[in-house]
C-alpha cells in the first residue's frame, strides 16, 4: 500500500496553500482534490478581495494559480474523493474512491463547506449570473441595484446588511414571521431604511433572461403570489461543512463543523489537523482559508519532527 507523509484532503484556498507549505517543508504532500475541484471559489465569478490581485481574478483562475504554485514545489496532486477513513491508528488508512487505500502519517482535512441551496431548478440556471450563495464575494456587483437574500438567521441578517451598503434596494426572504438571527442582528437589519422584510414569504421561481436574473416569484404563507424585480438573488441559508466521511472519528460541534484546538489547526485526532471552511462557521473568505491551510500544514511539519 502507498504510503505518505502528508495528504491533504480538498483543493480549496486551505487544501492547495498547505499543499504549497508541506511541499516547501519536504513532506511530499499528496492532495486529493474532491469532487469539486478549486472549491466554492469555482463557483463565483470574480473574487476581488484577495490580497494580491489588484485588478480581480476570476475564482477559478485563482484556484489554478494556487494549485501551479502547489504542483512548482513537487506537491502531487491528484483527481479523487476521500470515501472511507481510519483513523483510530497510525498511519492512517484513507480509501479513495471507493477503491484504492493509500496511508499517511499526517492528514489535513480541507474539504470546506457547501452552501445549501433551495433547490429550484432556476437557481442552477442562474448560478453565477445572479444567484450567489456569497455576499461579500459578490454583492459588490449590485451596486445600486435592487437585490434578494432568503434566510432569517445571522448569515442572512450579515449578507442582506451588508448588501444594503451597496445595492438600492433589499428584499430578505423569511420563511417564518420571526429571524432566527442574534437580536443585535435582528436590529441592525430593522435600522437600515434599504431593507425590507418579507415575512413569511418562500420562494416559488427565480426568473431571468439572457442576461441573467431579473426576477422572482415569492408565495405567501397565506398562498398569495407576487412577483419581486431584482438583479441578484442570494442564498443565506446555512452551510454544509464536508464532515460527513470524517465524523466517526473527529470532533465536530453540533452543525457539523470540525473543532480545532485552540489557535492551531489540531483536532481530537493527532496527526489529523483541520483548515478552512470545514473549521470555519464565522469568516469563510478566501484568505482566512488560505491562513489556516498554511497553519495546518505548519503543524503537520513539527509533528512529523517529533513523531
Ligand atoms: P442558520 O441555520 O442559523 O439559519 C438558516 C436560516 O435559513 C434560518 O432562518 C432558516 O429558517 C432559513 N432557511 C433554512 N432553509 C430554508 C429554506 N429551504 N427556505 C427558506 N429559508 C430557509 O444558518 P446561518 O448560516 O445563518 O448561521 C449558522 C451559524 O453561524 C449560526 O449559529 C449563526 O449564529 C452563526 N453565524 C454567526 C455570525 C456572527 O456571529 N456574526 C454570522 C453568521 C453566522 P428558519 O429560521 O425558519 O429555520
Amino acid at each position: 500500500m502507498e504510503k505518505i507523509k502528508c495528504l491533504i484532503i480538498g483543493s480549496g484556498p486551505a487544501g492547495y496553500t498547505a499543499a504549497i507549505y508541506a511541499a516547501r517543508a519536504n513532506l511530499n504532500p499528496v492532495v486529493y482534490e474532491g469532487l469539486q475541484v478549486g472549491g466554492q471559489l469555482t463557483t463565483t465569478t470574480e473574487v476581488e478581495n484577495f490580497p494580491g490581485y489588484p485588478q480581480g481574478v476570476t475564482g477559478v483562475q485563482m484556484m489554478d494559480d494556487l494549485k501551479q504554485q502547489a504542483l512548482r514545489f513537487g506537491s502531487d496532486v491528484r483527481f479523487g474523493a476521500v470515501t472511507k477513513v481510519d483513523f483510530s491508528q497510525r498511519p492512517f488508512t484513507v480509501t479513495i474512491d471507493d477503491e484504492k487505500q493509500i496511508q499517511a502519517d499526517t492528514v489535513i482535512i480541507a474539504t470546506g463547506a457547501t452552501a445549501k441551496y433551495l433547490g429550484l431548478p432556476s437557481e442552477e440556471k442562474y448560478k453565477g449570473s445572479g444567484v450567489s450563495a456569497c455576499a461579500t464575494c459578490d454583492g459588490f456587483f449590485y451596486r445600486k441595484k435592487d437585490v434578494a437574500v432568503v434566510g432569517g438567521g445571522d448569515t442572512a441578517c450579515e449578507e442582506a446588511i451588508y448588501l444594503a451598503g451597496l445595492a438600492r434596494k433589499v428584499y430578505l426572504i423569511v420563511r417564518r414571521n420571526v429571524l432566527r438571527a442574534t437580536t443585535i442582528m435582528q436590529q441592525r437589519v430593522m435600522n437600515m431604511p434599504n431593507i425590507e422584510i418579507l415575512w413569511e414569504y418562500q420562494t416559488k421561481e427565480i426568473i431571468g433572461d439572457e442576461n441573467g436574473v431579473n426576477g422572482a416569484i415569492v408565495v405567501h404563507k397565506s398562498g398569495e403570489e407576487k412577483t419581486i424585480s431584482i438583479d441578484g438573488f442570494f442564498l443565506a441559508i446555512g452551510h454544509q461543512p464536508n464532515t460527513e466521511v470524517f465524523k466517526y472519528f473527529i470532533a465536530t460541534d453540533e452543525q457539523g463543523y470540525i473543532i480545532t484546538q485552540g489557535k492551531t489547526t489540531k483536532t481530537n485526532v493527532e496527526g489529523v489537523f483541520a483548515a478552512g471552511d470545514v473549521q470555519d462557521p464565522h469568516y469563510r473568505q478566501g484568505v482566512t482559508s488560505a491562513g489556516s491551510g498554511c497553519m495546518a500544514a505548519i503543524d503537520a511539519e513539527r509533528f512529523l519532527a517529533v513523531n
